[in-house]
């Protein structure tokens, strides 16, 4: 996840995942805890990147409790369409206001830092989440 930094968007594995982890590998450090779960599939940003000894990353994530281990995240990566060649492309990360340039037609594709389209509906503070 190299491309994982501080205010990227990542999303958070399933509830079904960390559930499973929390059960299955508890013994490492920094399992997923039970009021970790309900925040399973949602979107958030990382606000702060930590190194345990022994080289893992842990993350502490926007509106969260607790730190989440690295292999509980994962990267959201997305489609973008170029703007000058209508060809679809890769981005990266959803972070940062980039400038992507497009395999096809090596034009730069100005990318903002908007947020996903589905975030907003992500946090099931209310308990059901709809998409
Ligand atoms: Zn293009």
């Amino acid at each position: 996840m190299s491309d994982i930094h501080k205010n990227a968007y990542i999303r958070i594995k399933p509830r079904e995942y960390l559930e499973w982890h929390a059960n299955n590998l508890w013994t490492r450090h920094h399992p997923p805890m039970p009021e970790q779960f309900e925040f399973g599939s949602s979107i958030k940003t990382i606000k702060e990147i930590q190194m345990y000894h022994g080289g893992d990353l842990l993350y502490i994530l926007e509106e969260t409790p607790g730190i989440w281990r690295e292999d509980c995240i994962e990267e959201i990566k997305r489609i973008y369409v170029c703007n000058f060649c209508g060809e679809r492309f890769r981005v990266p990360s959803l972070s940062i206001d980039i400038n992507a340039k497009c395999p096809h037609c090596n034009n730069d594709n100005f990318i903002g830092a908007g947020k996903p389209n589905n975030a907003s509906q992500s946090t099931p503070k209310n308990g059901a989440t709809e998409l």
